[in-house]
């Protein structure tokens, strides 16, 4: 922020919004009407916050002070209602979003069932939706009235490309390009709630760290965004869960956050040497050291954590492995996604069939550990995990 001319407020928290009102000389309730503005009504200037008067909306101009609310530069909607987002920064970067309404009743580990396990851990998908539908009566109620979804999810990133270099991910071709501020990470979200015409809490909105890049290798940003999405943007924290490739120094760190999304670890592979080769940064972090740290997070109540697993035919999906994985996480307050390969252009693995998949899925529920299949959303468009990339280079190009 040593240039004037860059002070953006989406990002800034109450305690940075208190300062910049008390250097122009105006009073602290200002600070709260600039809160509800940038994060609540998601307005994309300053000139458009009515409850400034005309002068200090002038001088907040004269600072060099703007809102911040990144551009929608792209939409590409999918057959089963998935939309990806390529959303544009100040300098000309650009991440993708990806919006998931409400599908046709998905599955218990599906994302977008984030908040419902929460509620109601170890139960079935279909209890916990009835629960927790009574619990919120109006809610529900104006949901049916207005025909909004009930039930959304987005998946937002946290670097522009990615630096973990894992062997079936599209993102990591991208190389890190650089770090989002902790305003780009909630500056997404916001404006995916204004072009959906959603808002939370009235609409649930889920929301997962599971975009393009490391959110722990980002670590103080995604931590502040995660901080204002809970206590600005109005979503749940219980709603909120963070992937990640496995920095174990932060997992511990993470634990102690007073305010935290819940934890997913992409696990990918059962023993090490085959880790190694899926995910490189399996040398610096090897299985033991990334057990030791799940096994020591500080869960909440009714938390656990998830792992994730990419099947990749012929690789890592035989019944051996699935008894390896098993034996990881036995005695663990867990659960397992499995994630059938999504293929994309420049990666040499194959999509395991529906048999494989499910086999995969027995030996670990027969074990006792709750497995569920992820419905890959999106993937005609590129918008499912592990594909984001596609449109940062179809838009980096020269325009037609
Ligand atoms: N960097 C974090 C956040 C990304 S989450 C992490 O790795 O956890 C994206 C999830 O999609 C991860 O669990 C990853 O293992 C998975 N994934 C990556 N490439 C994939 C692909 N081609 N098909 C299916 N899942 C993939």
């Amino acid at each position: 922020m040593a240039d004037r001319s860059q002070i953006l407020l989406f990002g800034l928290d109450r305690v940075e919004l208190a300062a910049l009102v008390d250097s122009v000389g105006e009073p602290g309730y200002r600070a709260k009407q600039l809160l509800e503005a940038v994060y609540r009504q998601r307005v994309e200037s300053i000139e458009q916050i009515s409850t400034l008067s005309q002068q200090l909306r002038a001088t907040l101009a004269e600072r060099g002070v703007s809102v911040g609310l990144p551009r929608i530069e792209q939409k590409f909607v999918s057959q089963d209602g998935t939309v990806r987002y390529l959303i544009g920064f100040e300098d000309g970067q650009s991440v993708e979003t990806v919006w998931m309404p409400e599908g046709d009743g998905g599955e218990a580990g599906d994302g977008s069932e984030a908040g419902d396990e929460a509620e109601d851990p170890g139960a079935g998908t279909s209890g916990a939706k009835a629960r927790s539908e009574k619990d919120e009566p109006i809610a529900a109620l104006k949901r049916r009235a207005t025909q909004k979804p009930g039930r959304s999810t987005i998946c937002i990133s946290s670097q522009v490309g990615c630096a973990v270099d894992c062997r079936f991910c599209l993102t990591a071709l991208l190389g890190v390009k650089r770090n989002l501020t902790a305003g780009e990470i909630v500056g997404q979200v916001c404006a995916l709630l204004k072009d959906q015409k959603v808002s939370p809490p009235e609409d649930r909105i889920n929301l997962v760290f599971m975009g393009m890049g490391e959110p722990f290798l980002n670590y103080e940003n995604f931590v502040k965004a995660s901080r204002l999405l809970v206590e600005e943007v109005g979503i749940a924290e219980r709603r909120m869960t963070v992937s990640t490739a496995g920095i174990v120094p932060r997992i511990n760190d993470f634990g102690l956050e007073k305010i935290r999304p819940k934890l997913a670890i992409s696990l990918n592979a059962s023993n090490d040497e085959l880790r190694t080769r899926l995910m490189p940064l399996n040398k610096k972090w090897n299985l033991e050291m990334l057990m030791t740290a799940a096994r020591e997070y500080p869960l909440r109540a009714r938390e656990w954590i998830t792992f994730e697993y990419v099947l990749l035919g012929g690789v890592n999906d035989a019944p051996e492995n699935a008894k390896e994985v098993a034996e990881l996480l036995k005695g663990m307050r867990c659960k397992v996604n499995l994630i059938a390969l999504n293929p994309g252009p420049g990666i040499e693995f194959t999509t395991p069939g529906a048999e494989r998949v499910a086999e995969f899925q027995t030996i670990l529920r027969d074990s006792g550990i709750p497995a569920f299949v992820r419905r890959p959303r999106g993937r005609d468009i590129y918008a499912a995990c592990g594909q984001l990339k596609r449109t940062v280079e179809i838009a980096t190009a020269p325009a037609p």
